[in-house]
């Protein structure tokens, strides 16, 4: 895809995110990966107002080479993409129904949600926590990238989402799945649920390769 198509393709799924209340004011950030480094969404920027023109483009380093500078959680995203070369885009919420889970007491820290659905299983599967650091605390890009070699999707505690996936695309519909299930998790919680089995998680690890 072109530069061009990429830095469209940013700016409208921002303005479906941020249209849709699944992230506010100036949170939530969006970066894609281009053949000599990053497009990422600037600073202080809303994700409803985004010019492609001013989006930051910075180079395999991280260092800014055009457009406005980066989000000040870039570091974040350049983490995941340390560990998962293969990753083309990381979107990340500050979505209402995901921070609240992610400041939920008691939670399993190796996965933060059960299976509820299939969908969630399949775009998400396990959600670590990553416990809590506060604004842009750089020792936790450590704590994220210990953990991105093996999930696609963590929750930062007491603060929301970050999901990578091989496609901006890929990576929004996996962030909303996750909005989604957290959703229910929460209407579900006082109410006896059938979850699914640990056989039927298998089966569809299995049948979806996930
Ligand atoms: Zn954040």
């Amino acid at each position: 895809m072109t530069e061009t198509k990429l830095r469209d393709e940013i700016v409208r799924f921002a303005q479906s995110i941020f249209a849709r209340g699944l992230t506010f004011g100036s949170s939530g950030n969006i970066s894609v990966r281009t053949e000599d480094g990053w497009l990422m969404t600037p600073t202080g920027s809303s994700l409803g107002t985004l010019d492609p023109a001013q989006l930051s483009r910075l180079d395999v380093e991280g260092k800014l080479l055009s457009g406005d500078a980066p989000t000040k959680e870039s570091f974040l995203h350049l983490a995941v993409y340390d560990k998962r070369p293969t990753s083309q885009a990381i979107v990340h919420l500050h979505s209402t129904y995901s921070v609240a889970a992610s400041c939920l007491d008691g939670v399993d820290p190796e996965n933060v949600l059960p299976p509820i659905t299939a969908y969630y299983v399949m775009r998400v599967g396990k959600l670590p926590l990553i416990p809590y650091y506060p604004p842009g605390d750089k020792t936790l890009a450590d704590a994220i990238g210990a953990r991105a070699t093996d999930h696609h999707a963590v929750l930062l505690a007491n603060h929301g989402p970050v999901v990578a996936g091989n496609s901006l695309a890929d990576a929004v519909y996996a962030i909303e799945e996750l909005e989604e299930t957290a959703r229910l998790f929460l209407l579900l919680k006082d109410k006896p649920t059938r979850l699914l089995t640990g056989e039927q998680v298998d089966e569809l690890r299995k049948r979806f390769g996930v």
